[in-house]
């Protein structure tokens, strides 16, 4: 049956070509001469390879081998460079080789949902024009620093993985507007992810998140899922403080940094000389109330954003967002709305 569909398709000079729901454990051979071919599904068998001949498929732009029973990811998809959309869902692939995309250059989409991988390879960063990464139900630890190269990416899907953290290049993405990142063990999300201006969806329910990022309120988020985290609560805990003692270093730092943020600074000349000490400042914060610089020291506190009133999107009440202050002084100030963090 399936011989007879190639035959047809090679007689109809075919651009779209469907195996899908053959219970096939093999392609026919004839498939590897269907050269017109720019979209092939071969989704729902049982395939555990691809022969290499396929690489005379020098036209495919989508080639679908979902459901599947791969292991790997097969070699001969190094050849298959038009691909813009390729679909690996269902396998049983565990890792990725770091050279596993070095021929896949004009992808758009992949989709690697339900497999069994850990670890994403450094390799990632030469899908230069991929748009849309889903790599849900997979057993995911950690996610490269060289994601940061996906320049296009738009929308990242790690839903039901393992992960704790996310890279903090994440928030160097120009593109991003929708991240799924539900259902995994994030203890926090990364500083900087204000910075993605184009973020619309976010998706962080069900995992361990105590608070949002500084400023976090400033994201133009349309849609946010954030049930079944452990946020911290708007409770009153007696507490005592003392004055902070800040370090020679600490109160140098603070000096340098307010002194290089002015319009006319020597100090801010000075650092273009010295290169090492600028990246150390360059770590430094703002205090939430008072804008003074700090560089290690600081109070962690948290508001209280409400959703609806000052991010313009529906969810619970409100959430915390990290605030950092630069002294007691500041904190022990009345009229501001920031909370010290305790544990109780
Ligand atoms: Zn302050």
């Amino acid at each position: 049956m399936a011989n007879s569909l190639v035959i047809r398709a090679l007689k109809a000079n075919a651009k779209s070509f469907s195996l899908s729901s053959r219970k096939l454990h093999q392609i026919p051979n004839g498939v590897a001469k269907l050269t017109s071919l720019l979209k092939l599904q071969l989704n729902n068998n049982f395939l555990s390879t691809l022969p290499i001949e396929l690489q005379s498929l020098c036209q495919l732009t989508e080639l679908n081998l979902g459901n599947n029973l791969l292991k790997e990811i097969p070699p001969v998809l190094k050849y298959l460079s038009s691909l813009k959309k390729l679909y690996l869902f269902g396998n049983k692939i565990e890792s990725l080789p770091e050279d596993v995309f070095d021929g896949l250059p004009n992808l758009v989409l992949l989709n690697m949902n339900h497999n069994k991988i850990r670890v994403l390879p450094p390799g990632i960063k030469r899908l230069t024009h991929l748009e849309i990464l889903s790599v849900t139900d997979n057993g995911l630890e950690i996610i490269p620093a060289e994601i940061a190269l996906l320049e296009m990416l738009t929308e990242i899907n790690l839903t039901n993985n393992n992960l704790v953290s996310l890279p903090p290049q994440l928030c160097l993405l120009p593109q991003l507007s929708k991240i799924h990142v539900a259902r995994n063990h994030l203890k926090e999300l990364p500083e900087g992810i204000f910075r993605l201006s184009k973020l619309r969806l976010l998706d962080v329910a069900g995992n361990c998140l105590t608070m949002f990022p500084v400023d976090f309120q400033l994201v133009r988020l349309e849609e946010l899922y954030c049930e079944g985290n452990t946020f911290v609560q708007h409770k009153l805990v007696r507490s005592v403080q003392d004055m902070e003692v800040l370090t020679l270093k600490e109160q140098a730092a603070r000096l340098i940094l307010m002194d290089s943020r002015k319009e006319c600074s020597l100090l801010r000349e000075a650092l273009q000389l010295r290169p090492a000490l600028a990246a150390i400042l360059s770590h430094g914060g703002s205090c939430a109330l008072c804008s003074q610089a700090f560089l290690t020291t600081w109070l962690e506190c948290v508001q209280f954003i409400s959703l609806r009133k000052d991010m313009k999107v529906s969810g619970p009440q409100s959430v915390p967002v990290r605030a950092l202050l630069c002294s007691y002084s500041c904190f022990n100030q009345s009229g501001h709305m920031y909370y010290g963090v305790a544990s109780v």
